[in-house]
């Protein structure tokens, strides 16, 4: 099994219980970064609404820009972590431009502040993730 990462979400007005769960990919230097689990739920031991991604990192200035992608690649959003911090942070979907706030932006700049998501020469030199579990 490959080693995953949990963080707390902030509890938004339909779900009051969210985190992101965060695998880093195996190989760290490909095209996709990692799979991003969105899981929320209406109560603490409610069903769980899950929104899975693959995370690709894309190359920008001023910040970090993210590909996010469904399974199937039905539904694709571009995330954006801004230099400037988090109150700059955007996003390309619905949600982001009704509320100003999503799910996409919240996770992943959560993750990044979690050093989850290190910069792209850091995970060339960290090399390939080992599978301690299946180790
Ligand atoms: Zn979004």
């Amino acid at each position: 099994m490959p080693v995953s990462f949990f963080i707390a979400l902030k509890p938004n007005q339909t779900f009051p219980v969210r985190q992101a769960v965060w695998t880093p990919a195996t190989m760290p230097t490909g095209p996709t970064i990692g799979v991003l689990s969105v899981v929320e739920r209406r109560s603490e031991k409610g069903i769980a609404t899950i929104s899975r991604y693959a995370v690709l990192e894309l190359e920008f200035v001023g910040g970090r820009r993210f590909k996010v992608t469904k399974p199937g690649g039905k539904e694709v959003y571009y995330t954006f972590l801004s230099a400037s911090g988090p109150e700059y942070d955007e996003c390309d979907c619905d949600g982001f431009q009704a509320h100003n706030r999503c799910k996409h932006s919240e996770a992943i700049r959560g993750l990044q502040l979690a050093g989850h998501l290190p910069m792209l020469l850091e995970r060339i030199m960290a090399g390939p993730k080992q599978n301690i579990e299946g180790a």
